[in-house]
């Protein structure tokens, strides 16, 4: 079985080694796509597996710079010690954190169930008055998402918004796919009239069209805010997009703990499981 998800898994991860994710930047760098890349890993149990994760980081950084491509860094909290202890994922993170901003390079927290949200946004809280360099996912599936972005905004965070892809129970999430449309879409222009930098991290296109027509109507500097999209998913519009002269990153996750990472991208869409399931029974 764990074959059959690693052929699923290929279209949506570089590879196990840091070389693979640099390798896909320098490709997408090429068409006038940059990159976030991130090491694969979460909620890791010892302080030794936080160290591996923040050298790991550390050499991505290293090697970002070396190879001149253009790529921020994503990471999550939880692969830093967060299940150990808060403190010591937020001295962690600050490590990864410093060695990016002396490479003027910048820091994306990814957003994880919302057993964490509340942390991830305290630890970004603090961290941000040292640091500008650091963005951090709020997903519109939550309730509560709207009075964060508030919050952010007053803070002067860099947001990324995205759907959200945990199971989370109805009284917190919205359950309907409308529902949490519409709330991206009033998130979207929250952040976008703001100011404060904005990352669309959706493949959504009637949502990426109502970000350029909001955009334009409202004089919004597309320096301002880029579409993210994964890797694997709707590459011709991430093309057609930078030709437009739009920002435009792709998230290129790599690393030998994928399978996390890839039953989110399974379950998010039927033709996925079907791909699977075909496979078992070829
Ligand atoms: C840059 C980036 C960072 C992200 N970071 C986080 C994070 O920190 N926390 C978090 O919870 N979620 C994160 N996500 C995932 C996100 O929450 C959604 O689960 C995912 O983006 C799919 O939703 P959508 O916005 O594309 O909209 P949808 O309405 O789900 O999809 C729109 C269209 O995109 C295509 N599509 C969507 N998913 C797939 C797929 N798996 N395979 C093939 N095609 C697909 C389909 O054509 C679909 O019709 C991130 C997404 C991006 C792009």
């Amino acid at each position: 079985m764990k074959s059959i998800l690693f052929i699923f898994a290929k279209r949506y991860i570089a590879g196990t080694d840091r070389r693979d994710a640099i390798e896909a930047a320098e490709r997408l760098n090429s068409s006038g796509i940059l990159a976030a890349i991130d090491h694969l890993g979460e909620n890791i149990k010892t302080k030794e597996e936080a160290k591996e994760t923040v050298a790991e980081y550390l050499s991505l950084l290293e090697e970002i710079k070396a190879s001149g491509v253009n790529a921020a860094v994503s990471l999550k909290l939880t692969h830093l010690g967060l299940d150990i202890s808060q403190d010591l994922s937020v001295e962690n993170a600050a490590v990864i954190i410093e060695r990016a901003h002396h490479y003027n390079n910048t820091v994306w927290f990814d957003m994880e169930s919302s057993a964490y949200t509340q942390r991830t946004i305290d630890a970004y809280i603090r961290l941000r008055p040292r640091f500008p360099n650091i963005g951090i996912a709020i997903q519109s599936y939550l309730k509560r998402s709207e009075a964060d972005v508030k919050l952010l905004i007053s803070k002067g965070a860099s947001v990324r918004l995205v759907k959200g892809a945990y199971k989370e129970p109805p009284g917190i999430a919205f359950k309907d796919k409308k529902d949490v449309d519409e709330n991206f879409e009033r998130l979207m222009k929250m952040m976008l009239a703001s100011g404060n930098m904005t990352a669309i991290a959706t493949h959504d296109e009637r949502l990426i069209n109502e970000a350029k027509m909001f955009a334009k109507e409202k004089k919004i500097p597309r320096a301002s805010f880029e579409f993210e999209m994964l890797l694997g998913i709707k590459r011709s519009l991430q093309k057609s997009l930078a030709d437009e002269g739009y920002q435009v990153r792709t998230y290129i996750p790599y690393g030998k703990d994928w399978l996390p990472y890839t039953m989110r991208r399974l379950k998010e869409r039927k033709e996925n499981i079907y791909f699977v399931v075909r496979n078992i029974f070829d």
